[in-house]
């Protein structure tokens, strides 16, 4: 269970906007709009009573140039600031649909000069809560933005209305939606399996069971059974120190640099190498363990340090996962998702 009511923020209306999820049991999302208002607190004041008056509540109502924040109503039910599609109700899709009115336009993007403040860290800090992934699904919020309705189907993360299938409101414009992501509390977003667990060994404690340690550790019981030899019964014992994750895939050292240009030259020209050929190969090793520790490249290709067509696959899956979309999504590394991928897996891209 997440967050239901955000304590940093104010109340508004009397707290009553909507009901249960029609589908809990898909994914979280988040969905950004703008009041296509001016921001500063006459703004926020009326566009508040406005968005009651007009039964069009978001749960969030936020100035971006004051870090005032409000909600109308539990995060856990649904808001009506969507229409629906068809007989589907977006209000309702998901585990949460979490919606949220930025004091701006579209045709401004409001994240341009703005600076996350405290208010604003903890609506992320909620939204994590709930799981929701730090991702777009749907990619860009610039004019033309895609509305598939199976992404909105079966996809958590961060939407534009935009997005929304059924709709036809282009807010809330090109945002720069890692700036979003980067202003969450930490590093680290929640997965189905529960956060990554960073140490590498488990001292088993009374009481402890093996599928408890996994939920515990993030770690599958199943994993952790077959690094220490467990087998059926699976019998532990207290005291007993548990290996769970095995050297290799401990993430290298935060002093490991990466030389985008040589990872992207490896990357573009490994497909045509001979087999075993490598370019860069220690750059590329050291992108190879991130994907691996990310989940997305097996043992067998993890440290080859060849960039072929197995280790671009992986890096498109990346790519995915912070949002990019078509071609955008090609397999060979940017900057951007290049610099995330060091932050979460601990090592430095080369300025
Ligand atoms: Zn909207």
């Amino acid at each position: 269970m997440g967050e239901i009511w955000i304590k940093e923020a104010e109340r508004l209306g009397d707290g009553s906007i909507g009901g249960a999820m029609d589908s809990p049991s898909s994914p979280p999302r988040v969905v950004w709009h703008t009041t296509e208002s001016g921001a500063g607190s006459p703004a926020f004041n009326a566009v508040g009573k406005y968005l009651s008056n007009a039964a069009s509540e978001p749960h969030i109502l936020y100035d971006p140039t004051t870090d005032r924040l409000g909600q109308y109503g539990p995060l856990n039910q649904s808001a009506r600031a969507l229409r629906n599609d068809g007989a589907t109700r977006t209000n309702r899709t998901g585990k949460v649909c979490i919606q949220i009115e930025v004091l701006g336009r579209a045709a401004s993007p409001w994240t341009s000069g703005w600076k996350p403040g405290p208010n604003f860290r903890a609506l992320m800090r909620a939204i994590r809560s709930w799981g929701v992934p730090d991702a777009w699904p749907a990619g860009s919020c610039a004019p033309g933005a895609s509305r598939n309705r199976t992404t909105w189907a079966t996809k958590g993360g961060h939407y534009g209305h935009c997005h929304v299938p059924g709709n036809d409101h282009w807010d809330p414009g090109n945002i720069d939606r890692s700036a979003i992501l980067k202003a969450a509390p930490t590093s680290k977003p929640p997965t189905g399996s529960g956060s990554p667990n960073s140490s590498t060994t488990y001292t088993v404690k009374g009481g402890d069971t093996l599928s408890g340690i996994g939920a515990k550790t993030g770690v599958k019981w199943q994993t952790i059974a077959s690094l220490n030899g467990i087998k059926a019964p699976y019998t532990i014992t207290v005291g007993q120190v548990l290996k769970l994750k095995t050297p290799s895939s401990t993430p290298k050292p935060s002093t490991s640099t990466v030389d985008l240009s040589n990872v992207v030259t490896a990357a573009r020209r490994d497909p045509g190498l001979k087999q075993g050929g490598t370019t860069h190969p220690a750059d590329v090793r050291v992108v190879e363990a991130a994907l691996k520790a990310e989940g997305l490249l097996s043992a067998t290709y993890a440290s080859d340090g060849s960039f072929g067509s197995t280790t671009v696959a992986a890096y498109r899956k990346w790519q995915q996962r912070c949002g990019y979309t078509g071609s955008a999504a090609d397999g060979i590394p940017g900057r951007e998702s290049l610099e995330k991928l060091g932050a979460k897996r601990g090592f430095k891209v080369k300025a």
